[in-house]
């Protein structure tokens, strides 16, 4: 069987080593002249020269012990450090609100109304909802822990993770939440599951690609796929620029959007469902100031949307990763959401750095001027799984041609572990 995989970020490349660990060589093409997709990360020395870095995407990644993804870093000999437990803010009330570490801390938190802690006392006692039909998120949440936690907490909690707003997805959001309720409550479920820590790989979250592709046979860089087409013989003939295959098996582990252009010729159905799964634009505004207690020893702050957007929350690096900047930098790194999904209100006011420094001292008064700024604009950077977004998955994944398999983000959920989880059964189909 021959394989081919179109697409060399970390789900291709995960793709591809699952492939190899079971004896089977595929070949991956990449469009970019590096690997990793999203996952990059980029020297950015201080302005002085000493060495410094940035990532373009993910800034860690969750890791239960013994799970699926703890198994993937020990095999591929990474490394990875956890950089403890830090204090996360989130802005509500015109101030920067600690979220408490420990579940006594919620009992006293100013985060929720009292009406609020005490119906989220009964979330272990909530019926289990039914597979079908699919939730919203907000819906899921306000039927399980109330409708305060729908409101108070989760707005911000999902526009860090997913910079949209909560109202407009599906509960196919975030996997993690159904798969907790599986186990009779999120309580239950995050309980049995284990705790997970965010841990970040020696060198960055780019290591991760990069040792990918070095264990792999059969990576080319610099290679878009243009076109597939049908053998008369039922295989399929790959075109690139420069390069041409004949291959049993063609998996598309791109972006649903770059998915459907080249399946449109031969599955329009699937290629249709495809289109429908929109994709979300972020801006990040990367800054260096001097270290200042107690962001410098945190893990960043998110703001209610309610109260800030588009500007959506500052994470802190230079803590979650002592190799971004020397002990004489905080760095932070800045996320704003598109201004049309945010309804900006104030839509013609550029966002660039005088407005985003603005909007970071409006919650940090104190914070310096930036020694050095860095911005990176990243179009459709996230999958929006808004409302029916189960249905459209099933119907681009039924509508698929034979030999024709589609891995993506998009289907699996948002973070680089739910793509480690979700290969797992997707292999087996195989
Ligand atoms: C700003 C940001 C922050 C994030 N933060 C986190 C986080 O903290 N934790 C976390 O777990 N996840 C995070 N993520 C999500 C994580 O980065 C993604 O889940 C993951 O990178 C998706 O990988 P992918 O391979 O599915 O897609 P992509 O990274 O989009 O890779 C697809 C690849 O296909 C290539 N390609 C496209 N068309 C073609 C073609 N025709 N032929 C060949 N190649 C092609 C592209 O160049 C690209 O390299 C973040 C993402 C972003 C953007």
């Amino acid at each position: 069987m021959t394989t081919l995989i179109l697409g060399g970020g970390i789900t291709g490349l995960l793709a591809a080593y699952y492939l190899q660990e079971r004896g089977e060589n595929a070949e991956v093409w990449e469009a970019d002249g590096a690997v990793g997709g999203w996952v990059k990360t980029l020297a950015w020395p201080t302005e002085d020269g000493r060495p410094g870095r940035m990532e373009r995407g993910p800034q860690g990644v969750l890791v239960t012990p013994g799970s699926r993804t703890d198994v993937l870093f020990k095999a591929l000999d990474l490394q990875l450090k956890s950089p403890g437990k830090g204090a996360r803010w989130v802005g509500t009330g015109g101030r920067l609100v600690p979220v408490p570490a420990h579940p006594v801390g919620l009992v006293t938190t100013a985060l929720m109304s009292w009406s609020t802690k005490f119906r989220m006392c009964f979330e272990p006692f909530m019926p289990v909802g039914p597979e079908e039909p699919e939730e919203g998120l907000a819906d899921f949440m306000a039927r399980r822990a109330g409708k305060g936690i729908a409101t108070e907490l989760l707005p911000p909690m999902v526009a860090g993770i997913l910079a949209s707003p909560t109202e407009l997805l599906s509960v196919d959001a975030i996997p993690k939440l159904r798969q907790w309720e599986s186990h009779g409550s999120l309580f239950n479920g995050i309980r049995k599951s284990g705790v997970s820590h965010l841990q970040v790989p020696e060198g960055g979250m780019g290591s991760l690609p990069i040792r990918l592709s070095e264990r792999l046979s059969s990576v080319h860089t610099g290679l878009r796929a243009e076109s597939l087409e049908r053998t008369p013989d039922g295989r399929w003939r790959v075109k690139a620029p420069g390069a041409e295959r004949i291959v049993d098996r063609v998996i598309l582990a791109l972006p649903a959007f770059e998915a459907a252009a080249l399946l449109g010729p031969h599955a329009e159905a699937s290629a249709q469902a495809l289109r429908e799964i929109p994709y979300t634009s972020v801006r990040l505004w990367h800054s260096r100031h001097t270290p200042l207690a107690p962001f410098k020893d945190g893990f960043g702050f998110l703001i209610h949307p309610e109260e800030g957007r588009p500007y959506l929350g500052t994470l802190v690096p230079s803590w979650i990763d002592s190799g971004s900047a020397p002990e004489d930098r905080m760095q932070f790194r800045s996320f704003i959401g598109d201004p049309v999904l945010w309804r900006d209100p104030e839509p013609d006011q550029p966002k660039d750095w005088a407005w985003t420094m603005g909007r970071l001292r409006r919650w940090v008064p104190n914070l310096s001027e930036a020694f050095q700024t860095r911005e990176e604009v990243s179009p459709n950077a996230i999958p929006r799984a808004e409302k029916g977004h189960r249905g459209r998955v099933r119907r681009a994944v039924e509508g698929l041609p034979q030999g024709v398999h589609w891995l993506s983000n998009a289907r699996f959920g948002p973070g680089v572990r739910d793509v480690i989880e979700g290969l797992e059964p997707w292999l087996d189909t195989l």
